[in-house]
């Protein structure tokens, strides 16, 4: 029988082929898009795909497109405008003139740096670097990134024309040591690096950025919660805690 062109029934049941592990345990300080902090993940297959033939020729590829679901914001459901944070909140824009998470579908899409493909405890696993995704993030879909067709030299950037601009970020002796001691524990000597890069993004609401702000703000990193304060453009880490967010 000929498919009606016209018929607008389409549904489909979607299976996360993966789900993603990452050191962002909330969405609080998650990068705002891929690529701007050089942090590492793994994306563990799903049983029906969990099988080395299904990422055959994979690693010949340097970077990927993850399609994931924002499961964290389903429930809250979406809307036909957005005030996007770039625009400081005052402005709206359609759903579909932005990258809000808040989507119809609620589907994301970022490329990631593909390194390697390993086992582990009998799962097929991808090791992946500067996701910007929640930790527990169901994948939907991975594809090759193929520079010819994906990377437009020519391409406009809209209201995020450039990345975002980064602020000073200081430690203070207490987290300096507490930190140091915690990154043997976690067998990573570039903690205090990794934590300047996720908080230079400057993970607060564009609203507060404006004004004098005491609030005292704290990020989940791995198994730790970061405690910080800014001061006069200047994020200050005060100390650092074993985390109260989510699984290790
Ligand atoms: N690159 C993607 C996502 C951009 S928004 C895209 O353009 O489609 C990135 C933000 O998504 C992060 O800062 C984090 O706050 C949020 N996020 C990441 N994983 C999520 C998840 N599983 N559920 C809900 N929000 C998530």
């Amino acid at each position: 029988m000929k498919t009606d062109p016209s018929a607008q029934n389409f549904s489909s049941q979607i299976e996360a082929v993966g789900y993603c592990r990452t050191p962002y345990k909330q969405k609080f300080g998650i990068p705002r898009q891929p690529g701007l902090v050089n942090i590492k993940g793994l994306i563990e297959l799903a049983p029906q795909v969990n099988n080395l033939d299904a990422v055959r020729g994979i690693e010949q590829y340097s970077h990927l497109w993850l399609l994931f679901c924002f499961h964290e914001n389903l429930e809250q459901g979406w809307k036909n405008t957005v005030r996007p944070p770039r625009l400081g909140g005052n402005e709206k824009l359609g759903v579909f003139a932005t990258r809000s998470t808040f989507r119809p579908n609620g589907i994301g899409q970022s490329v990631v740096k593909l390194h390697k493909v390993i086992q582990k405890n009998g799962k097929v696993c991808l090791e992946i670097s500067g996701m910007d995704l929640l930790d527990g993030t169901p994948i939907i879909d991975i594809k090759p990134y193929i520079p010819f067709s994906d990377s437009i030299e020519s391409a406009t950037g809209g209201i995020a024309q450039d990345a975002p601009q980064l602020i000073d970020v200081q430690f203070s002796s207490l987290a300096k040591t507490q930190i140091d001691a915690h990154s043997s524990k976690l067998n990573n000597s570039d903690l205090i690096q990794l934590i300047t890069d996720v908080l230079a993004q400057d993970p607060r609401p564009a609203y507060k950025k404006a004004k004098a702000d005491p609030k005292l703000y704290q990020v989940a990193l791995y198994d730790i919660d970061i405690f910080w304060t800014v001061t006069e453009q200047q994020i200050n880490v005060i100390e650092i805690k074993p985390t109260s967010v989510g699984q290790n």
